[in-house]
């Protein structure tokens, strides 16, 4: 029997991205939505606090949103009338060499070639040919990589292009740039896909990341990522929902009985929802939950920074985003000991300096600096001594400048967020295994086996990122179930 979305019921468990963007989608639709948040505060890894001194805004997860400008749900909503507004710093991001020299991205791509022009002129024409493409039809590539992994294009040359040059492994592509700068430019972008960068399918992320770079900027939102937490909510009570805190959900038999609910979407690890949906979901699938695996962690570093990092490169200073990371060759190296289990020798840190495109951040000419380092997943150990070498390694006198100083290991990561477990950000890691067959092997990652029960985190598709994609595509797929009588 078919049925409308008015007069049906859904419970999202879990108010990060994904569960506020499905619950968003499904309450415009005419459902009468609740929102379940474990924590205190809502948002999941978009949630924004004064992790360090008074006044001074961090994020505690997501600060850079570049998948989430204009995307096909944040452009459906007027987030912007609930408060969001983006911000973009004067550079994208940038990636600095301890000789002081280092290469950047700007958000126009000729700006970006002319200066690489200036390191390589060779390799500034392979720059334009590696994203110009994608750059030229964002539009229909972005559509294309926002939906599952297996699905029939809508189009089909731009999904063609892109694909062809996102299966290449990142470390092939980086042997085309001359520049050792140009080379660890890309492969630290391409280092946000969290894999050894020799493997196939390594250029994904970088392309993704960096064409986006290129068309929206890496943008922060104005006050902190919390506010699109909030707009989101706000958009949502506007439709007639609300969202309840402090109530971990365990057991889907309780919440159903507690709810009534007709739909329940799960904004969890693959883990925890085969803890919560326990008997009810078939043994294939609640394996597979079950073993879901989880391989690189973030060991976070939190600054607040007198005047700001001094780094030696200065367009480093003007940048949102740096890549601490080194030459192409360390890059890799510390990519394959993050695999092995090994804490490396250098560590990749992603440096977020939100306040250089946002200024209100900071207090009294003291800004907030959010870092992390990835590691392997579940380390347990205390890495601020080799984060803070690296950084000072890049930014001589950074010590002297900083006020305050809170960490974050991966289990104190996972004791914020739930979802990542052993400290990852990617709920769940991003190999091929998982990122072509997702939690679900088929066409659609996000049916649970339950009638009605869907997930709606970032372990689905399009996979990672506060962007919102995943819990739209699982609401919509919900919606589609309804009206065929499945749900
Ligand atoms: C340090 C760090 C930096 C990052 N940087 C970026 C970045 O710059 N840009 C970007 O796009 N992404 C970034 N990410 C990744 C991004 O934060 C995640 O991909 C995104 O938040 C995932 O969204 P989600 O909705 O799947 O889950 P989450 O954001 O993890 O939200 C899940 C929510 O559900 C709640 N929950 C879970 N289980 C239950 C339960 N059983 N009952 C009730 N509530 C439950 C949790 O408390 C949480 O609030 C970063 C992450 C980290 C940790």
């Amino acid at each position: 029997m078919t049925r409308s979305a008015a007069g049906t019921t859904a419970v999202v468990v879990g108010s990060g991205p994904g569960g506020l963007a499905a619950a968003v989608t499904l309450a415009a639709a005419g459902c009468d939505v609740t929102v379940v948040e474990a924590a205190e505060t809502v948002g999941g890894g978009l949630r924004s606090a004064e992790l360090t001194l008074p006044g001074l805004v961090h994020d505690h997860c997501a600060g850079f949103h570049p998948l989430a400008v204009d995307n096909a749900f944040t452009g459906s909503h007027d987030l912007a009338g609930h408060g969001l507004a983006w911000a973009r710093a004067p550079i994208e991001m940038a990636h600095p060499l301890t000789d002081g020299t280092g290469a950047v991205v700007e958000r126009d791509l000729a700006t970006t070639v002319a200066g690489l022009d200036t390191l390589s002129p060779r390799d500034a024409r392979t720059w334009r040919r590696l994203f110009g493409p994608a750059a030229d039809r964002w539009d229909a590539v972005r559509a294309e990589i926002g939906r599952p992994v297996v699905h029939l294009p809508r189009h089909p040359l731009a999904l063609a292009s892109f694909g062809a040059r996102a299966a290449a492994p990142a470390a092939l592509v980086a042997r085309a740039f001359e520049d050792r700068r140009v080379a660890a430019l890309w492969l630290g972008i391409a280092a946000h896909g969290f894999r050894p960068p020799s493997e196939p399918f390594t250029s994904a992320a970088g392309l993704a990341l960096g064409t986006a770079a290129h068309v929206t900027g890496w943008p922060v939102a104005v006050g902190g990522s919390q506010r699109y937490a909030d707009a989101m909510v706000g958009v949502l009570r506007s439709h007639g929902g609300r969202v309840e805190t402090g109530q971990r959900v365990t057991s889907l038999a309780e919440l159903r009985a507690a709810t009534g609910a007709d739909l329940v979407l799960l904004d969890t690890s693959p883990r925890d929802a085969a803890r919560i949906l326990g008997d009810a979901q078939p043994d294939r699938l609640r394996r597979r939950y079950a073993g879901w695996r989880h391989l690189v962690g973030a060991f976070g570093v939190s600054l607040a920074v007198e005047g700001g990092i001094p780094w030696a490169h200065e367009p480093s200073r003007r940048s949102a985003v740096v890549h601490v990371g080194g030459a192409p060759d360390v890059l890799a190296a510390s990519a394959r000991a993050v695999r092995a289990g090994r804490v490396p020798e250098h560590p990749f840190v992603l440096v977020g300096q939100q306040a250089v495109a946002d200024p209100a951040r900071g207090r009294d000419g003291v800004v907030p600096v959010d870092a992390y380092a990835h590691v392997p997943a579940g380390f347990d150990g205390d890495l601020t001594a080799l984060v803070m070498a690296e950084l000072e390694a890049h930014a001589p006198g950074l010590r002297e400048r900083v006020r305050a100083l809170v960490t974050r290991t991966p289990a104190e990561t996972e004791r914020d967020g739930i979802n990542f477990v052993d400290g990852d950000i990617s709920t769940g890691a991003v190999d091929a295994r998982q990122l072509l067959l997702g939690p679900r092997p088929g066409r659609s990652p996000y049916p649970t086996g339950v009638p009605g029960v869907y997930l709606c985190s970032a372990a689905t598709a399009p996979g990672p990122g506060a962007h919102g994609l995943t819990g739209y595509g699982a609401a919509r797929r919900a919606l589609t179930d309804l009206a065929g009588g499945r749900a």
